[in-house]
């Protein structure tokens, strides 16, 4: 099964993948991780990320496809993954069709998960509260404005993109976790 996960940051994305993962037995993917792991490391990628990611700005397509493309080959993803911030504007995710009909790879479903934008300031300046030991660079109030616009510019209109797709799921992200959780599960259990 594979699966796109839409929702602005501070939608409960990474939360509600990690759980995606565990039921249904498919890897993970999330490029934000990727690329925080790979300026951990101060890769060649990392080094050319750090800052942009810091402002709060999209990384390059290029440098993402790169990234995408290698790791859905990966042995983990053979029972599908769910995409976790992947793709984020429609040159991605006109990339990602085309890699995945090379491939032979469908979308089977993509999951919205609709908030409220107003409670996300709270939720990402608690997170920057409570992550203390992997706090991230971009979870302050200032990045998250731009984080916003840039969700509202490029991201969003894959809502458009991908609405003709026959499984086209939006969750309500404004119930408690585990609401979301049942939700998306339940939804995704149809797909199977
Ligand atoms: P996330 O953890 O998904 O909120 O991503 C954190 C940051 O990583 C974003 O603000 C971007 O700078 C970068 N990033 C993650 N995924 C992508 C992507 N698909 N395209 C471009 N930049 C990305």
């Amino acid at each position: 099964m594979i699966v796109i996960l839409l929702g602005p940051p501070g939608a409960g994305k990474g939360t509600q993948a990690a759980f995606i993962k565990n039921n249904f037995n498919i890897a993970h993917i999330s490029t934000g991780d990727m690329l925080r792991e790979a300026v951990k490391n101060e890769t060649e990628l990392g080094l050319m990320a750090k800052d942009v990611m810091e402002r709060g700005d999209l990384v390059s397509d290029d440098l993402l496809l790169k990234l995408i493309n290698e790791r859905i080959k990966n042995k983990d993803c053979e029972n599908g993954f769910i995409l976790d911030g992947y793709p984020r504007n429609q040159k991605q995710a006109a990339s990602l069709d085309e890699i995945f009909s090379q491939s032979g790879k469908n979308i089977d479903g993509i999951v919205q998960i609709d908030v409220d934008f107003s409670i996300l300031e709270k939720r990402i300046t608690s997170r920057a509260s409570e992550n203390n030991s992997e706090k991230r660079a971009d979870d302050n109030l200032d990045v998250l404005k731009k984080r916003l616009k840039e969700y509202v510019e490029q991201t969003e209109p894959l809502v458009s993109y991908y609405s003709d797709h026959k499984n086209y799921i939006v969750i309500n992200g404004m119930n408690n976790i585990s609401k979301v959780s049942e939700d998306i599960k339940n939804n995704l259990n149809k797909l199977k």
